[in-house]
């Protein structure tokens, strides 16, 4: 295997990661990565950070991301963008609907499990959460504190995954409509994640995965992620092919929060060639 040398789906501080911009920027850079992308959810918060520290290294290359939420019958389907404008307007109107949203919903799963004598509390949350865009790991944490879980992981399984009792659904997106925003705003569609993972124990595939990406195609989405996380070359090379078969850019990244999970894959162990770098480039520069 060639040396990963991109890593195009990191988290930070500003949404459900657990490392600042600049911690995980020296991270990657350590570990010899030539292109990142900070790709936080509902939110472009960290990338001034990120770009500031990046001065101090010329051999690194950030790509400005963001990844939003969608939900498909039975399931959710999760959009990265690349070559965001972090200082466009409009656009951060709408991202700041998405995280108001975030709060409602996730002061409703709070409440739900006070309503089980879970005894955590939305203040503290909020207080795990700082100024991040606020998502279940935050909750996760909290329980996790509180010793009602040993790993964030096991509050997902037991609470707050898909099927759990204090699961609340997010607000109504569909991958089209996140598609047709980033492309409104000069941002590339990359569909996140199209696969079960087994570090993210709540996420199946998504049922009828090829029509899906059918449909999404002739919404302008431009790539897939085939190189993520945790997946194994089985799914690796399954994916390989529906991204050629659908005329995708084969994408990906170690999707890292810095969660305290077991397992979790870490910034430099999944990533695209550096030829998947360039072909989002040549589609950027076409918009
Ligand atoms: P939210 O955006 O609030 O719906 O939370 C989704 C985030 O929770 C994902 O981006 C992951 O970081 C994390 N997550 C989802 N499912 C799991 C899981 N089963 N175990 C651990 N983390 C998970
Ligand atoms: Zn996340
Ligand atoms: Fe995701
Ligand atoms: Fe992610």
């Amino acid at each position: 295997m060639p040396e990963i040398q991109a890593d195009l789906h990191l988290h930070t501080t500003f949404s459900d990661g657990t490392m600042t911009p600049t911690e995980i920027i020296r991270l990657c850079v350590e570990r010899g990565l030539k292109v990142i992308s900070i790709s936080d959810h509902d939110t472009t918060n960290g990338l001034p950070e990120a770009f500031e520290v990046a001065k101090s290294f010329p051999d690194l290359t950030i790509i400005p991301g963001i990844e939003l939420s969608t939900d498909v019958p039975g399931g959710e389907i999760h959009v990265l963008g690349y070559f965001v404008d972090h200082n466009d307007v409009d656009l951060q109107k709408v991202l700041q609907t998405f995280r108001e949203s975030r709060e409602g919903r996730g002061e409703g799963m709070v409440k739900k499990l006070r309503e089980m004598n879970i005894d955590i509390t939305w203040e503290r949350v909020k207080e795990i959460a700082g100024e991040a865009s606020i998502g279940r790991p935050h909750i996760a944490s909290a329980l996790v504190e509180a010793g009602y879980v040993e790993y964030p992981k096991d509050a997902f399984d037991k609470y707050i995954g898909r099927e759990g009792p204090a699961y609340v659904e997010r607000m109504k997106l569909t991958p089209e409509d996140a598609i047709k925003l980033l492309l409104d705003h000069g941002v590339v569609p990359v569909m996140a994640h199209p696969t079960y993972s087994a570090s993210k124990s709540d996420r199946n595939e998504v049922e009828s995965i090829t029509e899906i990406l059918a449909d999404l195609k002739k919404a302008g989405l431009v790539g897939m992620e085939v190189y993520y996380g945790d997946y194994t070359p089985e799914q690796v090379s399954y994916l390989k092919a529906l991204s050629e078969k659908f005329d995708l850019i084969p994408c990906g990244g170690s999707d890292y929060h810095a969660s305290g999970n077991p397992d979790e894959p870490e910034p430099g162990m999944a990533g695209p060639p550096l030829s998947t770098v360039e072909a989002l480039r040549a589609v950027k520069a076409s918009m």
